[in-house]
This record gives C-alpha cells, sequence and structure tokens, in this order.
C-alpha cells in the first residue's frame, strides 16, 4: 500500500550531452535508479518512449545542474527539467525486479500515474519504455507536448546551453 510516507524522489534531468536525452531518476533502495530516454518523456498514452537503463546515481545528484567538462563522461550542460516525488503501486522492490513498475508522479512538469516497463529488446543496456496511464493529466501528444511548452530548469528557471561542440566552434 502507498502511503505519502512512501513517496520517494523522482527527477528528471535534461542532459545536454552528445545526444540530447532525459535522464529519469527514481529514489529506490537509498540511490536513484536511472533512465536515459533519448526523446523523452510524452503524455500521451498511445505514445512509448525508450528508456535505457544506465548506472544508479546517489540521491544528491538529483538536485545537480551545471556543465560537466569535457572529456568527462556525459560532457555537457545538465538542467533539473522537472522534480518531486513518486509513489509506487505495490511493492516497488519487487516491481522494479520485475521489470514492471506502475507508479504516480508528483512533479512540477509531469503528474498522474505512469507506467515503466523492461522489454526483451536487444542491446548493451536494458531497454525499458515509459508509457503514460489514461488519466486526467493524459494529452495528446499532436496538441500538447510538455517537453516543448515547459523546456527550461525547473530550479532556475534557464534554458540548456548548447552543447559544447557548437560552443568551441
Ligand atoms: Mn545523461
Amino acid at each position: 500500500m502507498s502511503t505519502p510516507a512512501q513517496r520517494l524522489r523522482y527527477c528528471i534531468q535534461k542532459h545536454g550531452a552528445r545526444q540530447l536525452h532525459y535522464d529519469l531518476r527514481l529514489e529506490l533502495g537509498g540511490t536513484l535508479k536511472s533512465w536515459a530516454i533519448p526523446k523523452g518523456p510524452a503524455l500521451d498514452p498511445t505514445v512509448r518512449r525508450l528508456a535505457v537503463q544506465v548506472p544508479d546515481h546517489d540521491l544528491g545528484y538529483a538536485d545537480f545542474e551545471g556543465r560537466i567538462a569535457p572529456g568527462q563522461y556525459g560532457a555537457g550542460d545538465v538542467i533539473v527539467w522537472d522534480r518531486g516525488t513518486w509513489q509506487p503501486e505495490g511493492d516497488p522492490f519487487t516491481a522494479y525486479a520485475q521489470g514492471q513498475l506502475r507508479f504516480t508522479l508528483h512533479g512540477l512538469k509531469l503528474t498522474g500515474q505512469w507506467r515503466l516497463y523492461r522489454t526483451g529488446l536487444p542491446g548493451s543496456s536494458e531497454q525499458w519504455l515509459l508509457v503514460k496511464a489514461r488519466d486526467a493529466a493524459a494529452r495528446p501528444l499532436s496538441e500538447f507536448d510538455v517537453l516543448h511548452a515547459h523546456p527550461n530548469s525547473v530550479i532556475s528557471g534557464r534554458a540548456l546551453q548548447p552543447a559544447l561542440k557548437e560552443i568551441d566552434r
């Protein structure tokens, strides 16, 4: 059973690395489980977005904004695109182990119910899919794209800085 006390940290960082992507992070077991979403989240229940599992991050990283230096892993700018809490449906450890997470987001941009599930798609990392559930927070992508409507940081309000390769030119 989910109670407010079980609410866990959630954030999405917009990351202007070599390829722009959105890093979804969900607190579980004292760490941030993490997925890189190349196309970012969509509020449209008919749209499934690939979410490639990436290494866990420390809880404190959820607040990180700034530039990762050239030559370092993930070099490029990072902003906190959304943050808040997530409420898993049922036991999140079991659901995570089974690759079938259902949860409610209480973010500034993303709310309502979501589903994140592991696929059998081949790849060097686990391939999951993120899908919005049908509820009051769902919107057709043809009418509303949350990525374009709300592109900036929820902490500083700033936009993502251009990729390093463009600046260095
Ligand atoms: Mn990243």
